[in-house]
C-alpha cells in the first residue's frame, strides 16, 4: 500500500466513524488486515453464537478459524460441506437469534449509509434484524461518495464478480458471468433482487463497521 493512500484512508475513515456515530452505529479503523482481524475478535466476546454469510472479505482475513478457537464460540455455517438446502436454511433461520453476525457490505458512503444488494436475503436480513451485534469488516476500496457511487460499484463490480464466483457452485446463466458487465437481467437466477440501504440503528451500537486500510473483498 502506498503510503499517501493510507493516510488518505485513514483521514477519510476518521470522517466515516463520525458519520456512522451520527447515525447510531460504531466504526473502528484498523490500518491492515492484521489489526482487522485482532478488532474483530475484540468485538466478539467469548463463548458467543456467531452466524456466517457470505463474506470473501471475511473468509480472506482468515477469520473463521480464529474465532473458532474462541473459549466456547459457536460458529452457524450454513456452508458446512455436506448440508441438505433444507438443512441450511434452518441454519439460516436459527441465525437469527445469534449473539452476532459477521459478514461485510458491498458499499460505504462518505456520509455512513451502508449499501447492499442480495438474492435471496440471507445477508441483509440479519444485518436488519435478529442478531443482537453486527459486525461488518469493510475494506476502504468499498467506501464511496454518495448512494449513486454505491449503486453503480455494486452493479459494476460486486455483483458481476460475485456471479463470477457462485457461477459455478449454484449453476447460474446470468450475462454477466460472459461478459462481466451487469445486464439489469431478468434472469431465472439472478442473484440481485433486493437493495438495502442502511441508513441507522435503532439499537445504539448494534451494529459495528470495522474499517482497514487494506484493499478486501470486492
Ligand atoms: S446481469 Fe443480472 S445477475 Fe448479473 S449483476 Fe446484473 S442483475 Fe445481477
Amino acid at each position: 500500500m502506498y503510503a499517501p493512500l493510507l493516510e488518505q484512508r485513514g483521514k477519510q475513515a476518521a470522517h466515516v466513524i463520525k458519520q456512522l456515530g451520527h447515525r447510531r452505529m460504531a466504526g473502528s479503523y484498523c490500518a491492515t488486515v492484521q489489526e482487522a482481524k485482532e478488532e474483530v475478535l475484540r468485538l466478539i466476546p467469548d463463548g458467543a453464537t456467531v452466524l456466517r454469510c457470505g463474506s470473501e472479505t471475511v473468509v480472506g482475513l482468515g477469520l473463521w478459524d480464529a474465532i473458532a478457537a474462541k473459549p466456547g464460540a459457536s460458529i452457524l455455517n450454513p456452508y458446512t460441506p455436506g448440508l441438505t438446502p433444507a438443512e441450511a436454511l434452518d441454519i439460516r433461520r436459527r441465525g437469527f437469534s445469534a449473539d452476532v453476525l459477521l459478514t461485510s457490505s458491498n458499499a460505504l458512503t462518505l456520509d455512513g449509509r451502508l449499501v447492499n444488494l442480495d438474492g435471496a436475503c440471507s445477508r441483509v436480513a440479519p444485518m436488519l434484524f435478529g442478531p443482537s451485534k453486527v459486525v461488518l469488516v469493510v475494506g476502504m476500496n468499498k467506501v464511496v461518495g454518495d448512494l449513486e457511487a454505491a449503486y453503480a460499484r455494486v452493479r459494476t463490480v460486486a455483483a458481476p464478480a460475485n456471479n463470477a464466483r457462485l457461477a459455478g457452485p449454484l449453476g447460474l446463466k446470468n450475462p454477466c458471468i460472459e461478459d462481466g458487465r451487469c445486464h439489469n437481467c431478468r434472469s431465472e437466477t439472478r442473484i440481485c433482487n433486493a437493495w438495502v440501504v442502511i441508513e441507522g440503528s435503532t439499537v445504539k451500537d448494534r451494529i459495528h463497521v470495522v474499517l482497514v486500510g487494506e484493499d478486501l473483498g470486492y
